[in-house]
């Protein structure tokens, strides 16, 4: 399961913002390893603004080991204003021609800009065929494609429109996420969050200067005070002042649930919850719910990284030994596994400690299961090649019922496990029995999920403001919902040939 991108912004009194969006993508990489990018402004330079973006992990990206190769890219690139993306692919290719930023060149200032953007356009087959009747075509059929015409067309004429103008009309066009940062060759920068707030942005605002960020972690070395923009908010930087601005109402909040199950940094806030403590207060809410009583022989162990705050607290409330029975392999790359079996990638991915789960009582705790096939490779081997006497499952999100058209990549019903065992439309209360044979299926001696009760009182977000889709069926956009409906279709009609609903 992957995030989809990472971005950031940086606006300051003097050049060297090259160093400071390097260092944000850096640290958001986790959201994003396909490739990375910046754009910049520099009135210094002939091309004022000006665009580099590489397929790979920032270091590889920039060149980082080439010392001469690196130095020529901060000398081309440095500037006073600079935006930058760390991108996975939830539509379209991989190739380096898909990277963010995407810039538009054009010969007036103002209307020559680019942008990055996290996020999933829900309604992107109907605004494609907008586009097309109006003479538009979609090159690389991409979302961010789609995203540029619609602002370059907010540029038509002579008229030069506010920036929030621009974006409010976006924001009545534009289904689903929408997180943008943007900067053009006028001199202006700006950053906004979609209406719903579906994906996080921290920002901070230090005199003149402006340093934004998806993802809070990005921005803990500057030691100031780290702020959430709100769902319809936007920063613009002009005339070298900083701009806190609605472009957008909000409605209603759609705060992604999965942020804080897995995809955040665990030092990140977002609205100022800490990621970590809420995976805290999951395994003590699902703790809750624990049925077996713990002996000698009992372990908890978390499916590493992001289990082992709630394995932690989960552990300590019911009274067991925590323990590391396996440890995730942090340098194996991405290609070596790509394109392998589900086996050969579970080994490959995590090194299992015998000695630790050998004749034990395994109470293996994940963050959740979408499709099911890792977990099940993980349970065979604890069972099968470490020995242990019995694993038993706890999900620290409750299950997985429904797909995501927001930008986490789980389109389709047939891609997830729990579809198999119970109607996503009626999926509120499933029977013991359904979770026994998930069990049986996925190896296991038992399973219990967090309810969604407890994974609303763990992140302390009111339901009403929590992107919940996944997991009840219950969409916060109409794109959403007509979206559900048309999996439903193919999911019932058996469309195994439909890689993304949305497209
Ligand atoms: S559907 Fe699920 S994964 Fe997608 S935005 Fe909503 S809560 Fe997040």
């Amino acid at each position: 399961m992957h995030e989809n991108c990472g971005i950031a912004a940086v606006s300051k009194n003097e050049k060297g913002v090259i160093h400071d969006l390097l260092g944000m993508l850096i640290q958001q990489q986790h959201r994003g390893q396909l490739s990375a990018g910046v754009s910049t402004y520099n009135s210094e330079r002939q091309q004022l603004l000006d665009t580099y973006k590489n397929l790979g992990l920032v270091n590889e990206a920039f060149k980082f080991r080439y010392s001469t190769e690196f130095n020529k890219i901060v000398e081309r690139y440095d500037g006073t204003k600079g935006i930058g993306h760390v991108r996975y692919a939830t539509s379209g290719a991989n190739d380096v021609g898909a990277a963010q930023p995407f810039e538009r060149h054009h010969g007036r200032i103002w209307k020559w800009f680019s942008f990055a953007f996290n996020g999933n356009i829900a309604n992107f087959s109907e605004l494609k065929e907008e586009l097309a009747r109006e003479q538009y075509r979609l090159v690389r059929n991409l979302d961010t494609e789609l995203i540029m015409h619609f602002i370059a067309k907010e540029f038509i004429g002579t008229l030069r429109r506010p920036l929030e103008e621009v974006f409010a009309s976006l924001s009545r066009v534009l289904d689903g996420a929408y997180n943008i940062a943007f900067i053009n060759a006028a001199n202006q920068l700006a950053v906004i969050r979609d209406p719903l707030g579906f994906k996080p942005l921290s920002f901070i605002v230090d005199g003149n200067n402006l340093f934004a960020a998806s993802e809070s972690v990005a921005l803990t070395h500057y030691e100031k005070k780290i702020k959430s923009l709100k769902p319809g908010e936007m920063l613009i930087v002009e005339n070298e002042s900083v701009e806190r601005k609605r472009f957008a109402k909000s409605k209603r909040k759609a705060v992604c649930m999965f942020e804080f199950v897995y995809f955040a940094h665990p030092i990140s806030e977002i609205d100022n919850i800490s990621i970590y403590n809420a995976r805290w207060r999951l395994g003590k809410e699902l703790a809750k719910r624990e049925s077996l009583k713990p002996d000698k022989n009992t372990i908890v162990v978390p499916v590493p990284d992001t289990a082992k705050p709630a394995a932690t607290s989960y552990a300590l409330e019911i009274g067991a030994e925590f323990k590391e029975g396996l440890i995730r392999n942090k340098y194996i790359g991405r290609t070596f596994i790509e394109g392998t079996n589900r086996t050969a990638l579970v080994r490959e991915k995590y090194s299992f400690n015998k000695r630790i789960l050998k004749g034990k009582n395994v109470i293996l705790i994940d963050d959740s299961i979408v499709r099911g096939t890792t977990t099940k490779e993980i349970v065979k081997i604890i069972k099968e090649k470490c020995k242990a006497k019995s694993v038993h499952l706890r999900i620290s999100c409750p299950p997985i019922v429904a797909p995501c058209f927001y930008g986490i990549d789980m389109t389709t019903l047939g891609e997830l496990l729990m579809p198999n065992y119970v109607d996503p439309e009626n999926a509120i209360e499933i029977s013991e029995k359904t979770f026994e044979k998930i069990a049986k299926e996925l190896s296991a001696d038992s399973l219990i999920y967090q309810s969604i009760e407890g994974l609303v009182d763990a992140i302390k977000i009111p339901k009403r403001e929590l992107c919940l889709a996944c997991l009840t069926g219950d969409y916060p956009t109409p794109c959403g919902r007509r979206l559900f409906k048309k999996a439903l279709e193919n999911f019932h009609n058996n469309s195994v040939t439909v890689k993304r609903t949305y497209e």
